[in-house]
C-alpha cells in the first residue's frame, strides 16, 4: 500500500524516532509499504517519519540504472559505527521537500550496523550515493533534514516555498 508522504514543515519531521523493539508483522507491513511508496515516488530512500510512523526504520535502493537488478534494503535501528574523514558533496533532495536541491557535505564512507526484518544484525560499509543516502535517512530518524545543513537564508527560502506548496495542495484537495 502506498502511504502519503509528509511535506516539510511538519512537526513529525522534527522528532527523534523510537527504536524498534520487536520485528512484528506491523513493522514488516510498514517496511513493505515504505518500499512501495519510495519506488512509486520515485525516490532512492525513505524514512518512517516521512510517512508519519515515529519509529527507527528506513528503506533505500540506490540502484538507479534500470538495466541492473534492484537492491531494496530495510534497516531497523540503523547506527553509523564509523565514518571516513574524507568527505563528498552531493546535490541532495528529499521526498518531503519536493523539487528542492542543495549541496550537502558528508563523510564519503560510513559503516552502518542495523537490524534486519529477519531479526539479524548486519554491518556494512557504504560509499558514493549509498553513503549519502543512508546518512540522509538516518538523519530523518533524529528529526534532521538536509536543509538543516544549509545557511538560515537558504533554509528559510525553501521552507517558505514548501509552505506555499502545502497551501496549494490543501486548496486542491
Ligand atoms: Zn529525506
Amino acid at each position: 500500500m502506498i502511504r502519503p508522504i509528509l511535506i516539510h514543515p511538519d512537526p513529525r519531521l522534527k522528532k527523534t524516532c523510537a527504536p524498534v523493539d520487536a520485528v512484528t508483522t506491523d513493522i514488516g507491513q510498514l517496511a513493505e509499504d515504505m518500499l512501495a511508496t519510495m519506488y512509486d515516488a520515485p525516490g532512492i530512500g525513505l524514512a518512517a517519519p516521512q510517512v508519519g510512523a515515529m519509529t527507527r526504520l528506513l528503506v533505500m535502493d540506490c540502484v538507479k540504472d534500470p538495466a541492473k537488478s534492484p537492491r531494496p534494503m530495510v534497516m531497523l535501528n540503523p547506527v553509523v559505527t564509523w565514518s571516513s574523514e574524507d568527505t563528498s558533496i552531493y546535490d541532495e533532495g528529499c521526498l518531503s521537500i519536493p523539487d528542492q536541491y542543495a549541496e550537502v557535505t558528508r563523510p564519503a564512507k560510513v559503516r552502518v550496523e542495523w537490524l534486519g526484518l529477519d531479526g539479524k544484525t548486519t554491518e556494512e560499509e557504504f560509499e558514493g550515493l549509498w553513503a549519502t543516502c543512508v546518512q540522509h535517512e538516518i538523519d530523518h530518524l533524529n528529526g534532521k533534514l538536509f536543509i538543516d545543513y544549509l545557511g538560515p537564508l537558504k533554509r528559510q527560502m525553501i521552507t517558505r516555498k514548501m509552505e506555499k506548496l502545502k497551501r496549494e495542495l490543501a486548496r486542491n484537495a
